[in-house]
């Protein structure tokens, strides 16, 4: 799997989104802070709070899409995600490499939220599969993850809960 163009990081844009805890008030500002390089650079990152609540439906969308079980649901749930969406795509070498962006550079931070977030998903969906997605089977963990791995046989959201099922599974074995 190429996962090392913008339409495919911009998948971890999404599952990130998905995963923050974006119930505070400041939740939805705090992701923006944490992941500014996705914005054109004098975005103003202040939400009013209904955009702010929008923000947080998209991130809702994306955990649906990716905790879908059959290709109706998927298809579906990514339909309502990329109806936010207002693509409008340019090319860019801000970082050295000609890529494409997908919303418009001067667009309001939740315009370029979505955009990239519907666009980034919708892409890894189409090219390697809806499978490639899924929660967590670590205990006590909902995350949901992108499969990067050439198997697709990924189970968990990160190594640290990867290992921790790991151990888990280890001690009970030993306790039988
Ligand atoms: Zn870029
Ligand atoms: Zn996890």
């Amino acid at each position: 799997m190429d996962y090392d163009t913008y339409g495919s990081t911009a998948v971890e844009l999404a599952i990130a989104l998905a995963n923050a805890d974006l119930e505070p008030d400041d939740g939805v500002a705090r992701f923006l802070a944490a992941h500014d390089e996705w914005f054109t650079p004098g975005t103003s990152l202040e939400l009013s709070p209904a955009d702010a609540q929008k923000a947080a439906a998209t991130g809702r969308l994306v955990r649906e899409v990716a905790l879908a079980e059959s290709q109706p649901d998927v298809l579906t749930r990514l339909n309502e995600l990329l109806a936010l969406a207002r693509p409008r795509p340019y090319a860019t070498d801000h970082d050295g490499e000609l890529h494409l962006h997908y919303a418009r550079p001067d667009s309001p931070a939740l315009e370029q939220l979505t955009t990239t977030v519907a666009m980034g998903l919708s892409q890894v969906v189409v090219q390697h599969g809806w499978q490639r997605l899924g929660a967590c089977s670590a205990e006590g963990c909902d995350d949901v993850y992108v499969d990067t791995s050439r198997n697709a046989s990924r189970r968990y959201c990160s190594n640290t809960c990867a290992s921790r099922s790991t151990v888990a599974a280890y001690r009970a074995r030993r306790k039988v």
